[in-house]
């Protein structure tokens, strides 16, 4: 294994399962679980028993891989410099497994429906592009941006309501993008994650050649999952192109007094996607754009950007649900932190983070105390003007 030489060097200190101030458990397994097996260290020490054939393969095993959400609070707060590649490891151990036939088959069958059916819906390709029925939204032709949808924004019912809103806020403001429809290819992201990285090579080579000869240059997607695999992913495999999160755009758009709000009169807390903040340091661009809103007010949860907790979607666990429901499950605490703030409604940017905590606020009971919408969703609410108003 390619971090072989690396792994003995955790001394399971812990503090990689704490937030940075170390006063809470941040690592969402391990909170879950409450088992340092399911703490980044106990990942770490396990993965060596089992390097050096101290333990045997197991369900159980494969359970404590493949429930890491890959959600990067270990990589902020291990106090090892190897820290860099604690999520790397972790994904290599899942790769391992691949290799040896030991996945769980919630991973097995989200593999098999992307290699057949292009996605992990079972939907055909020629229904990718019904979210967008009605909007007028431009098939792609050399406009500047190409505008990334995703699986998750194409297809699940959550996803596609937010599709409509970004695609119909950037459309709004005249951005120069267009959409690539039905023959929109899944990014890759998660089956990188979930340990088949020849699949993700396979995915990420096609896709690239597919963007260069439309001569696409800019990419702006909906799903910070996608933004992460173009923007550091795809860059290895020759893959250069501009990466925005549609939130980026917008900021931008904001920043140069291009749009504005008529106003929303809510107290509105913020949710960062790991894969938008933590692992790719877009922390104000949200946060800029709520703030842009008269007569928003944002409340911040006790722990935000590099301390967020992660809503229990990220590293596959959004469509794979190893970590499963339940008290402890991320969302349902997630939700509880943002209730504490007095908030009317939880904003994020992440198409999964939206799903994930709309259902623990369902499994709270919570619902009708606490809404759960994207940025897109609270900016079309605010009213946004453009200079064409
Ligand atoms: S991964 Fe880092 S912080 Fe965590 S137990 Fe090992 S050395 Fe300590
Ligand atoms: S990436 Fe997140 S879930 Fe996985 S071990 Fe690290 S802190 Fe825990």
């Amino acid at each position: 294994m390619e971090y072989a030489d690396i792994i003995h060097r955790c001394f399971r200190c812990g503090y990689c399962k704490f937030t940075r101030e170390y006063q809470d458990f941040n690592c969402p397994t391990y909170r879950k679980f409450w088992f340092e097996t399911y703490s980044p260290g106990g990942r770490m020490w396990l993965l060596r028993a089992w390097l050096n054939g101290e333990v045997q393969s197991s369900k159980r095993m494969a359970e404590i891989f493949y429930s890491c959400v890959t959600c990067g609070n270990c990589v902020e707060h291990c106090a090892l410099d190897f820290r860099d590649n604690l999520v790397d490891i972790f994904v290599a151990a899942r790769g391992e497994m691949v290799e040896k036939g030991l996945v769980l088959p919630p991973v097995r069958d989200y593999l098999k429906n992307i290699r057949i059916h292009g996605n992990p819906y079972k939907e055909p390709q020629q229904e990718r592009a019904r979210w967008a029925d009605g909007l007028g939204i431009e098939q792609y032709a050399g406009q500047e941006y190409l505008l990334y949808i995703g699986c998750v924004g194409s297809y699940d019912e959550r996803g596609t309501k937010i599709a409509r809103a970004v695609a119909s806020v950037l459309k709004k403001t005249g951005l120069s993008a267009g959409i690539l429809g039905n023959k929109e290819p899944c990014d890759g992201n998660e089956v990188r994650l979930l340990g088949e990285s020849e699949l993700f090579q396979e995915m990420a080579r096609q896709n690239i050649t597919m963007f260069k000869e439309l001569g696409v240059k800019k990419i702006v997607t909906l799903s910070p999952h996608s933004y992460n695999a173009f923007k550091n992913e795809y860059r290895e495999l020759d893959g250069n192109f501009e990466v925005l999160h549609y939130t980026e755009a917008l900021n931008r758009l904001v920043e140069e007094g291009k749009v504005s709000f008529s106003g929303l009169n809510e107290t509105v807390t913020y949710h960062d996607p790991c894969y938008l903040g933590r692992h790719n340091d877009v922390f104000d661009a949200p946060r800029n754009i709520l703030r842009a809103i008269p007569g928003l007010a944002l409340a911040e949860m006790s722990k935000i950007k590099k301390n967020a907790l992660c809503c229990g979607g990220g590293g596959g666990n959004f469509f794979t649900d190893i970590i499963g429901s339940g008290e402890g499950a991320p969302g349902r605490d997630r939700i509880r932190e943002a209730l504490e703030t007095g908030a009317k409604a939880v904003a994020t940017a992440c198409p999964q983070c939206a799903k994930m905590l709309e259902d623990a606020a369902k499994a709270e009971g919570v619902e009708d105390r606490i809404k759960v919408m994207d940025i897109a969703e609270i900016v079309e609410a605010a009213g946004m003007r453009t200079a064409a108003d």
